[in-house]
């Protein structure tokens, strides 16, 4: 239904809460505040959402599809993991709260279950995953059952990539990421916030507080709490005001993901995905609105946020899509070339809270999953905005030593492994006599060359490793960023830890 609904776009000149940046994270926090009447709040943000995650986002509301053998094998990622598992409980309120504010003509909800499929062209990485994804249902008790994969509706790879198992997983479906901005916009705008089609410039300081925004025509606004809330730019803008402060290093997790008319052959109606694997979130496919499926989705970190697509990753994602998913997806039109940057941090968690500066608060880090976890990350933010207890752990906090969750020789290895999956699914060929044993030899010697060039005993994810060694700007980067943290180990609280726990 559409609502004749006038926004509220002047500028104003002062707000009780500046929330910078109109993605998942920021939208949903300013109709939490709006709900909570928490004062007058304007969203800035441009109306393309220019290189956002948001918008790019296939929307799984996905917990357990998100499994991987790191997943909870320490305390911190088990804190982590079940950020994920509580905002879950909340997306059936959010969809009926917002349904009606959308005008997209179908349902917000376009999914209600998935499909997980273990095949064999992404090497032993998607067999170990899997399996920790079955593990950590049962462990919390979670519906799921084995299905013959020529069960799963639409689900029609080539022979040489069929899937051997695959799970059904009720519950997880998905939701249209674009549908539901849209209709998360159209609700503020009926309670009277301000949305503001512009980016900010910089922060404005007044001593050590932060007291508002300058955006880029230069108009300000005062405000008595700046939220940053601007995805893979969110380091950038804080450092406009806070050039030394030590936060965890944000990179761009780069990704490409299409939307596309279905033409023919049996339409997808679940949610089919394969685990996490080489360094990304794993092949997906999620419907999409009448006759229309998403198929996602690249990442790749990179030094600069921009809202390019490389075209190696459109040959990918076409190619495994029609591969590994349904042979017909060669046929189908492409409606939506869709690209964003995730939010990555250096140690792979989200950074919420507040800032050393006073009326500074950073909410970012949230990777792959931040549509999903929007919801619960609102409540959180907008308690801690009030004076109130947050709903998720303080180890989260932005100025912190980046969370250890592994040691070097595991990040070595888990580096190994994602580069064989990488390998074998592009159909990468190497002389007949170099074995998968010397391939992963070459590897190990190229992660552990990396590591020793760094010097550091932190043992940072594959993903980061495979940036740093990849990109002289990225390796220099973090090599200035663990000299600085060597220099600083008793500023920071050290968070985490817990390598060797839970195993
Ligand atoms: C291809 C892809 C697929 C994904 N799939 C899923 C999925 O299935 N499920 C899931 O839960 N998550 C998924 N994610 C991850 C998820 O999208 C992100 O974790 C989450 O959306 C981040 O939201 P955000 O609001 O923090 O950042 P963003 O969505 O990046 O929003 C930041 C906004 O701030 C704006 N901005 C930037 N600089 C400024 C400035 N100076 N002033 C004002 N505004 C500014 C940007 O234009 C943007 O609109 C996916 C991401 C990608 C890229």
């Amino acid at each position: 239904m559409q609502r004749p609904i006038s926004a509220n776009t002047e500028k104003p000149t002062q707000a009780d809460v500046v929330i910078v940046g109109n993605g998942a994270l920021g939208l949903f926090l300013a109709e939490e505040l709006m709900e909570r009447q928490a004062g007058s709040v304007v969203v800035v943000g441009p109306n393309d959402r220019d290189a956002g995650a948001s918008k790019a986002a296939g929307a799984m509301l996905g917990t357990f599809g998100e499994v991987t053998a790191d997943s909870l094998r320490t305390p911190a990622s088990r804190t982590r993991f079940e950020i994920g598992l509580r905002a879950h409980e909340r997306w059936p309120d959010v969809i009926n709260r917002l349904e009606p504010y959308s005008s997209s003509g179908f349902p917000l909800q376009t999914a209600t279950e998935s499909h997980v499929v273990l095949n064999a062209i992404g090497a032993e990485l998607d067999t170990i995953n899997f399996e920790h994804m079955i593990k950590a249902l049962d462990e919390y008790d979670k519906p799921w059952s084995e299905i013959d994969p020529k069960d799963i509706p639409g689900f029609k790879p080539r022979t040489d990539t069929r899937a051997l198992r695959a799970i059904h997983v009720p519950g997880e479906g998905a939701v249209d990421a674009r549908g539901v901005l849209a209709a998360l916009e159209v609700r503020l705008d009926e309670m009277g916030a301000t949305r503001i089609n512009q980016t900010v410039r910089k922060l404005i300081k007044d001593g050590e507080a932060v007291t508002g925004v300058e955006l880029d025509d230069g108009h300000i606004i005062e405000a008595g709490a700046v939220v940053v809330a601007t995805g893979a730019r969110s380091e950038a803008l804080v450092r406009t005001v806070a050039e030394d402060l030590e936060l965890v290093p944000m990179i761009a997790g780069l990704g490409f993901a299409m939307l596309a008319q279905r033409t023919s052959g049996e339409p997808f109606q679940s949610v089919v995905r394969t685990p996490n694997r080489g360094f990304a979130c794993g092949l997906h496919v999620v419907p999409a609105g009448p006759g229309c499926e998403y198929l996602g989705a690249t990442n790749r970190l990179v030094d600069e946020v921009s809202s390019v697509t490389w075209v190696g990753d459109a040959r990918y994602l076409a190619q495994y899509a029609m591969q590994q998913l349904d042979e017909q997806i060669a046929q189908h039109e492409v409606v939506g070339w869709l690209s964003g940057n995730r939010p990555v941090t250096f140690d792979g968690f989200p950074m919420i809270g507040w800032l050393p500066l006073p009326g500074l608060y950073l909410m970012t880090g949230t990777y792959r999953d931040g549509f999903h976890c929007a919801p619960l990350l609102a409540q959180h933010v907008a308690n801690e905005l009030q004076g109130q207890p947050g709903v998720i752990d303080s180890m989260f906090n932005p100025v912190r030593r980046p969370i250890e969750i592994r040691t070097v020789e595991e990040s070595i290895e888990e580096y190994v492994i994602h580069s064989l999956a990488a390998w074998f699914e592009t159909g990468a060929e190497a002389a007949p006599q170099m074995t998968t044993t010397h391939l992963a030899a070459y590897y190990r010697a190229r992660a552990r060359e990396a590591f020793d060039q760094l010097g550091t005993e932190y043992a940072f994810g594959p993903d980061v490793l495979w940036s740093a060694e990849g990109s002289l700007v990225g390796g220099r980067r973090i090599a200035r960023y663990l000299n600085r943290l060597r220099g600083s180990a008793s500023t920071l609280t050290p968070v985490g830890s817990g390598i060797g726990d839970a195993r």
